[in-house]
């Protein structure tokens, strides 16, 4: 039977693996077999061996054994790495030091073990300082090296000891170091000389005896199988296993390990080691070598930052490095080389690079390349160069930026390197992102009255942030003057959520630690208590809320503020040119959520191709407020007259909304939706409001009263609403209906091209739908002959939000819908029954215990899914052609964009801000394909 192969050599530019191996050879591995023996690369790569995931693997299942081959294949490969380097290993006069790093499939940052400077024992450092020419202070700094790492590595913690915080060996060696280091007068490791540094090393072995009550190893072979075996076990370390189930990487993955010949970039002042990225990863700006070094240090020092590290070129300067000579000015060869190194790796990776790499002696060695990391400003400029520059396709460039990657785009963010250093005190549902700070209050009045709205609705006064059990129509001007909304209760499709949404607010709904006392104007979480006009910070992209102030930054070519306080997309021509790359490949179309004029033409600059819900009852919070009072006469008249009279004074505020919307959407298609709300929603909850309108209605106030009370519902959600309300109450589908077709008439005989929906929500039933179809069939006659046209162009639609709507969605067709858009906030709601303005109580709890994976109401869950499949499938049944979207908040999520594409929806819609996010998602979609 042919022996499995375990070990992978690589170096003298040839390598057994090669980079397309990472399930094998885990990433470094993998790339490393790529930089040493791909013939268009051969780069310098210090010779070495990966020792494959498979034994990883084998470990764990056979008792933390090794197969049986290994070390007969190990040894075989350190001879190759002994004949290349022309150096022996555990060899007194000519010793080769190898070093000892694991390499899962993915990078796991910090999460696994290196040891260093392997082979160095008694017996090989009176060799090795002959081999450097008598640097003994160099070998003996190698050593002191070794010895942290080993003990730490290998005898404390893949052996299981877990000591107190404080109380570990490394911990105890680098407090031995300082003590010497203040024995000596010196501040600087590099200021302690070779016999010192001798001493030291006697001293910490003696410590790592008296400590872990076993001998530091004087044996190389020893030192490298003790290296080995603490990567493998390492991979079961608390920390990794955290990190993989945070990070959803499969426990059985395993790690590989990478041995490899030791390069120094500590051996005096013509060495060096740092890290650079091909291009700048953090910035909107043209492809630029960025990266930073230290001269005589090794690896470790350069991230550690007990010293600065100096820029490798002038464009890698920044504040803190400005005055730092850089490598190429004076290690002018090796930089010159490193430079011509990175833009190789580049294009034969067709991706930017993060690189490590050690110059000895001025002699260049690759240590490591992978692709990097980068923030949502350098991966949309890096997207955009490389297909200018033909490295990639269009395709490929709309799948190298993230959803979350794009909207650091559009808002204000919490400054990262505060928020990185700070603990959050609560965390909540991350309901409209970005970030912002200010000072607490606790009622919409406080909020409008601190922050000072001037008569453009600008922030003159501080900034502050509303913090609410939760928000109602009633506060929608608070929550206007509010930088950001911090809610106790409630859900992503929450009123707070949705309006903030909208306006591009910062806002964490459903923060159940939040114990308000709106009277006593105090906020406690946990043991804090806070008072109006304390300060707090929030990331509204996660959810975490901060106490103090946090620093904001507005990222660097994002959006301007106009006078209306809202951002507006700038002339943003890194992130345009994206989008439009976006729209090449996308075939599913984006439209908003919007209602008035001022959003729709916010959503038209971020690319909307449509409104795909206008919600009409949003003109009445915060809109005029004599609109309102007609609805409230409206819903509140004891006859059909004084109802009637109301309707028709409420009519004229309808017409001139819609017609504005209308006009500013210049011919896309604007799906108005009929009064949705229970009726109640739009009723003062106080007698003062209530005898406000008995004054106008000439009515007795306890009658006025009554009829409000009559009004209440035990469960408003599933209650008089929707399309039920449209049945009861014909006369006001009937204005409405009027409203958008006189509107639409009237501009289109102007010249005007408009195109409205008219939409039905929360139908369940089909007769239902008939029902509605036939009084809009009735309306739009009327309205024809008053305008003395043949027709006006418009559909008739249904939104599908019911469980059995989508089963029924063919009789729908049937019955008179000509078009479908999902409302996935209340379908979601009914399929799960869980109150979508009450989730905040247990949702939080759920994704913690794993009862289920995501907020359903932030991404579409897979039983909601099946049941807009099925809605789908059985609607184009009917008719293969209907128009088919979604309006619900899912429109914005890229999971679920992605979805419906795949489900054949022709477009999807969301607030404005998620635009962009969309026309990215649904060019994703494509490509991923
Ligand atoms: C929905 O239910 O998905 C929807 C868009 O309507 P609303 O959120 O207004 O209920
Ligand atoms: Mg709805």
């Amino acid at each position: 039977m042919a022996k499995t192969k375990y070990v992978y050599f690589f170096g003298a530019g040839k390598a057994e693996g090669n980079g397309s191996q990472k399930n094998l050879l885990g990433g470094k591995g993998a790339n490393l077999a790529e930089m040493a023996g791909h013939p268009k690369l051969k780069l310098p790569v210090p010779p070495g061996f990966t020792v494959s995931t498979d034994v990883c693997t084998y470990y764990y299942d056979n008792r933390r054994r090794y197969p049986p081959e290994l070390k007969a294949q190990v040894d075989a490969a350190i001879r190759k790495t002994e004949r290349v380097m022309k150096k022996k290993f555990c060899d007194p006069k000519n010793p080769l030091l190898l070093s000892v790093r694991s390499g899962a499939r993915v990078s796991m940052p910090g999460m696994m073990e290196t040891v260093l400077n392997i082979g160095l024992t008694s017996k090989t450092i009176p060799g090795l300082i002959k081999q450097t020419g008598g640097n003994s202070r160099f070998v003996y700094d190698a050593y002191r090296r070794l010895i942290t790492m080993y003990s730490d590595v290998v005898m404390e913690k893949a052996a299981g000891i877990e000591p107190k915080e404080g109380k570990g060996i490394r911990h105890q060696i680098e407090h031995l170091f300082e003590k010497k280091k203040k024995a000596l007068g010196v501040t600087e490791d590099t200021d302690v000389g070779a016999e010192d540094l001798k001493d030291l090393c006697e001293d910490m072995k003696k410590l790592v005896k008296k400590v872990l009550d076993k001998s530091f190893p004087d044996d190389g072979e020893k030192q490298l199988w003790g290296g080995l075996g603490a990567v493998f076990a390492s991979w079961n370390g608390m920390r990794a296993i955290k990190y993989r189930e945070v990070e959803g990487i499969p426990h059985e993955w395993g790690t590989a390990v990478n041995v490899q010949t030791m390069v120094f970039g500590n051996m005096g002042d013509t060495c060096a080691t740092g890290v650079a990225f091909s291009r700048d990863p953090g910035r909107d700006v043209k492809d630029i070598f960025y990266g930073e070094y230290l001269v005589n240090a090794q690896g470790e020092d350069v991230v550690a930052g007990i010293r600065t590290p100096a820029p490798i070129n002038k464009a890698s300067q920044s504040a803190d490095n400005k005055d730092l000579v850089t490598l190429e000015k004076i290690m002018p060869g090796p930089y010159k080389e490193l430079n011509a190194i990175q833009k190789r790796l580049e294009r034969h990776y067709r991706d930017m690079q993060d690189i490590e790499f050690t110059i000895e002696d001025h002699k260049l060695f690759m240590l490591q390349c992978r692709v990097g990391k980068r923030n949502g400003t350098a991966a949309v400029r890096i997207a955009v160069d490389m297909v200018k520059e033909k490295l990639i396709t269009v395709k490929e460039a709309v799948c190298r930026v993230s959803g979350a990657q794009l909207d650091e785009w559009l808002h204000d963010i919490l400054d990262p390197e505060v928020e990185k250093k700070t603990k959050a005190v609560a965390k909540g549902l991350p309901a409209g992102p970005g970030g912002a700070q200010g000072k607490i209050v606790f009622t919409s009045e406080e909020a409008e009255r601190v922050a000072k709205l001037d008569a453009h609705n600008d922030v003159q006064g501080e900034p502050v942030i509303l913090v609410r059990e939760e928000t109602n129509p009633e506060d929608v001007k608070g929550m206007w003057a509010s930088e950001a909304i911090l809610t106790q209760r409630g859900g992503m499709t929450s009123h707070a959520a949705l309006v903030a949404r909208g306006w591009g607010k910062c806002c964490i709904v459903g923060c159940a630690e939040l114990d308000i006392d709106a009277k006593r104007k105090t906020l406690k979480i946990g043991k804090r208590v806070f008072k109006s006009g304390d300060s707090l910070s929030l990331n509204g992209s996660t959810g975490n809320v901060y106490a103090g102030e946090f620093p904001t930054i507005r990222p660097a070519i994002s959006s301007k503020k106009k006078t209306s306080g809202k951002k507006t997309p700038g002339k943003t021509t890194t992130l345009s040119t994206f989008l439009k790359m976006c729209d090449k490949v996308r075939t599913l179309k984006v439209r908003t959520n919007a209602e008035t004029p001022a959003d729709a033409a916010l959503a038209r600059g971020f690319g909307a191709e449509g409104i795909g819900l206008f919600r009409t009852e949003h003109m009445f919070y915060g809109g005029d407020p004599e609109a309102l009072a007609c609805l409230r006469r409206m819903i509140l008249a004891g006859d059909k007259k004084a109802q009637q009279k109301a309707i028709n004074q409420l009519f004229r505020f309808v017409k001139k909304d819609i017609k504005g919307t209308l006009k500013a959407m210049k011919g896309l298609p604007v799906t108005i939706r009929l009064l949705d709300p229970p009726l109640h929603e739009f009723i003062p909850h106080e007698d003062k409001g209530l005898r406000k309108i008995a004054r106008e209605l000439k009515t007795p106030f306890a009658e006025v009263k009554k009829r409000a009370d009559s009004l209440h519902e035990v469960n408003p959600m599933m209650g008089h609403r929707g399309v039920r309300l449209g049945i009861t109450h014909p006369e006001v589908t009937e204005m409405y209906v009027r409203a958008i077709l006189e509107a639409a008439g009237e501009l289109s005989k102007k010249g005007i091209r408009v195109f409205p929906e008219i939409m039905v929500p929360v139908v369940a039933v089909e007769t239902e739908m008939a029902h509605q179809f036939e009084l809009i069939r009735g309306v739009h006659k009327a309205v024809c002959k008053k305008l003395g046209v043949r027709k006006v162009n418009h559909m008739v639609g249904t939104m599908i939000e019911t469980p059995r709507a989508c089963l029924i969605a063919d009789k729908l067709v049937e019955h008179g819908a000509e078009f479908f858009s999902f409302g996935t906030n209340d379908l979601t709601q009914m399929t799960f029954g869980f109150s979508r303005d009450d989730i905040g109580g247990f949702m939080g709890e759920y994704l913690d215990q794993g009862i289920i994976a995501a907020d359903p109401f932030q991404t579409l869950d897979k039983g909601v899914k099946k049941l807009v499949k099925k809605g789908v499938k059985k609607s184009r049944k009917v008719d293969p052609k209907l128009k088919v979207g979604i309006c619900g908040e899912h429109g914005g999520d890229p999971a679920s964009v992605k979805f419906c594409h795949h489900v054949g929806m022709n477009y999807v819609s969301c607030s404005p801000y998620r635009v962009p996010i969309a026309r990215l998602a649904a060019a994703q979609a494509v490509a991923e394909e």
